[in-house]
């Protein structure tokens, strides 16, 4: 093969052998991944120009020149800046363009993809004559823009169906998806799927191959779905299935996946001209839009978080790990560490039962990715014989990582962490999973304090991306970075807080859960309760949280909040009846709502007798009902901001998005608040004090925020 031409400081280079077949690398120059920035834009518009002449190449194959990504995508920074309608057309109708003529190049076009692969690196790919996928384990492809509040508009919702049908394509673009190599290539996304050790030489034989006209034709929609999909009457019956689903996942709170489904639909049914033309009317109007703002504000807020574990500093290696407790939790963060970290993990409990539980409850999670077919069969065994199950402290000697998740009980959690500083090493990091007790009480009586931190997990530790890192005031920077890293590598988002009474997650569902008690009993019905903040955007309503989280456990940390903040933080005093009553939650198939087979049924009216309450308002305002559940808990996020609980609004938003489901669309609390105009929210404040007392007054900390221009202005 001979070379051809390469422009320094370009992000393409072109070769082109004798013998037709050339290769197109994307690399772009100083960046760790490839993304479609207007520059590299402008570039590709050239190249495909050049492309056009040549009529010396007869199989061109699209390469990435980084090790683990084909190409990102479009530039989010640029999707953040934008805020002119006309601008956004012209982009979107540039890369179309090109697209389109990348699509007739006179010659069979590879894209051959051995990273992650996401949205425009999809459409450019799609745009192809033939994909090519490696079997590499962590490659992805996908289309994630309704993710950012955009639907994809550089030809992916015309050219993904017609690839791969119209089921397969709505539940990739829907969900803003990325599928895995075996997956795409089952679907008919990849044409074939290569052994990631002989990438290179294989893409090599399959353009060969091209040239030689033995390569097949590229892989269409099979048969039988094309009978479903291909007439209108099944194709709407697939659309309508399709718009419901998205209503009720989102309750109507994300435009860009209907707005998908409506692009998608025009490109099938009008052909692909109308579906461009229905691709750039909706860039342009949600890509101005503040739920699409929001959603790229979380995603740096994602990213800004990431790259704070780049070299962490002082973090220490974790080869082994142990868990201490194997109930609901230890079960959970044991498979997690196996799984994830791929690391040996000895797990301890007191209780032979509990512990054949807790592997159960790991068992169950590898199970669960076998049927999803993530893991094979050898590799879920494999991870499942890192878990040690023991009743002693064997094993402990040589294990770098502690995760203590014993009873919520400061007396047994100090005798645990008097063991531990037995049976473990010096520099053996201690972490404890505690959901309500002080780290420094924790570590009061131990030799070496520093080597104590927090490690919050939320229940389902599965599902829930937040890890809550607690430095107390003795903490090692050693100790807090390890546990940011090591939950990293768990796939998890870490937010260090400062030690302190809920830390800050549970500080401020704390005021909301009150507030709703207050609601409940000043005569609101539980059902208008939950339906009020469910629509407002909450993953669930709060008394349905309360429920989740176990009335026990509510009550408990209730009394810990309210001993430590007094009259700002009080509980109805019936609230402990309910437990007294035997109801705990959805763990005990009674609460505030019926259970029947595990399941939550409707709210139990026989909850308002036990209480000596009853529902008296009709017809609620869902503002004021939002207003008196949010206001408090915005009040003390700026307390939790002003006492350096952590360290900016950023992190603040990040950890309740990631922590309690708070509804991303909205870009998190402080993002909200900044939304509403700070000064509004302050009157409504005053309000409440009228109506209801002190607890509502603004506080300090809030009125900096207030004069700051807002919490982002003034906590960064
Ligand atoms: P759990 O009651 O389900 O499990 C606790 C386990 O610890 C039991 O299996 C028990 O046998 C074992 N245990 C007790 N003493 C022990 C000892 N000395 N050595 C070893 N094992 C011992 O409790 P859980 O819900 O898993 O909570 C564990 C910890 O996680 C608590 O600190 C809790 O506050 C915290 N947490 C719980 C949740 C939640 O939603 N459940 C969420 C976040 C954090």
């Amino acid at each position: 093969m001979a070379d051809d031409q390469r422009t320094t400081g370009s992000a393409f280079e072109l070769r082109a052998g004798s013998d037709g077949l050339a290769t197109l690398t994307f690399d772009t120059p100083g960046k760790s991944v490839n993304v479609f920035g207007r520059a590299v834009i402008e570039e590709l518009a050239q190249v495909v120009e050049a492309l056009e002449e040549r009529n010396d190449i007869k199989c061109l194959v699209l390469l990435s020149g980084k090790p683990s990504n084909f190409i990102a995508g479009a530039d989010v920074d640029e999707i953040a800046r934008i805020t002119d309608g006309k601008e956004i057309e012209e982009a979107v109708l540039t890369v179309q363009g090109i697209f389109t003529r990348w699509e007739n190049l006179p010659f069979p076009t590879v894209a051959a993809v051995r990273g992650t692969c996401m949205g425009g690196g999809t459409e450019i790919a799609l745009a192809s004559d033939y994909i090519l996928i490696s079997d590499r384990e962590n490659v992805r492809i996908g289309q994630p823009e309704t993710k950012l509040g955009i639907v994809p508009a550089w030809g992916g919702c015309v050219r993904m169906p017609r690839k791969i049908g119209l089921t397969a394509a709505l539940d990739i673009i829907l969900a803003g998806k990325a599928v895995r190599p075996k997956k795409a290539f089952k679907i008919g996304l990849a044409d074939a799927l290569l052994p990631d050790a002989r990438f290179g030489h294989e893409v090599r034989n399959f353009a060969q191959a091209v040239i030689a006209g033995h390569a097949g034709r590229p892989r269409k929609t099979d048969f039988k779905r094309r009978l479903l999909e291909g007439n209108p009457l099944g194709r709407k019956v697939v659309l309508d299935q399709a718009r419901k689903q998205v209503l009720k996942r989102t309750g109507g709170n994300y435009p860009a996946p209907l707005r998908a489904i409506e692009v998608i639909a025009s490109g099938i049914s009008d052909g692909p001209e109308a579906g461009f033309a229905a691709e750039v009317r909706a860039e342009v109007e949600l890509a101005i839009s503040p739920v699409c703002k929001n959603l790229v504000h979380l995603f740096h807020l994602m990213e800004r978080s990431k790259r704070n574990g780049d070299g962490a500093g002082d973090a220490l290696p974790v080869d082994a790990a142990a868990v201490l407790g194997a109930g609901v939790m230890g079960g959970g963060i044991a498979q997690i560490v196996a799984d994830k970290a791929d690391v040996l993990v000895r797990l301890k409990d007191i209780d032979e039962d509990a512990l054949a539980q807790g592997l159960e409850v790991a068992n169950g999670l590898f199970r669960k990715q076998l049927r999803r077919r993530w893991l094979s069969k050898p590799e879920a065994a494999r991870k499942m014989a890192l878990l040690r199950p023991s009743l002693d402290y064997s094993g402990f000697g040589s294990v770098d990582l502690v995760v203590e998740a014993v009873v919520e009980r400061l007396d047994v959690k100090r005798k645990v962490f008097a063991d531990l500083e037995r049976f473990t090493r010096e520099q053996t990091i201690l972490a404890t999973n505690t959901s309500s007790i002080s780290i420094d009480l924790i570590s009061a009586e131990m030799e070496r304090p520093e080597r104590c931190v927090g490690m919050h997990f939320f229940n389902p530790v599965s599902k829930m991306p937040l890890v809550e890192v607690i430095a107390g005031t003795r903490t090692s920077s050693a100790a807090a970075e390890t546990v940011a890293a090591f939950a990293r590598r768990l796939g998890k988002t870490p937010v260090v807080v400062k030690d302190g009474p809920g830390f800050l997650v549970n500080r401020l569902l704390g005021f909301t859960m009150a507030e709703s008690l207050w609601l409940l009993d000043e005569g609101h019905s539980m059902e208008d309760l939950d339906r009020i903040i469910h629509d407002w955007g909450m993953p669930m309503g709060p008394l349905t949280l309360i429920d989740e989280v176990g009335i026990d456990t509510a009550v408990h940390v209730g009394k810990i909040l309210g001993d430590a903040f007094g009259d700002r933080l009080t509980f109805p005093d019936w609230f402990a009846k309910l437990v007294e009553a035997g109801r705990l939650g959805t763990k005990s198939g009674s609460g505030f709502y019926k259970y029947s087979g595990g399941k939550r049924q409707s709210p139990d009216k026989a909850v308002y007798e036990l209480l000596g309450i009853r529902p008296t308002v009709s017809d609620p305002s869902p503002e004021r009902v939002a207003d008196r559940v949010l206001l408090p808990m915005v009040n003390e996020a700026a307390r939790c901001l002003d006492e350096g609980v952590v360290a900016s609004a950023g992190d603040l938003d990040l950890a309740m998005i990631m922590g309690t489901g708070f509804p991303p669309f909205r870009g998190g609390l402080c993002r909200w608040a900044d939304d509403q105009d700070l000064r509004e929210l302050r009157a409504s404040m005053e309000r409440l004090v009228t109506e209801g007392g002190e607890r509502y007054a603004p506080s300090a900390a809030f009125d900096r925020a207030v004069e700051g221009g807002g919490f982002y202005a003034t906590f960064g």
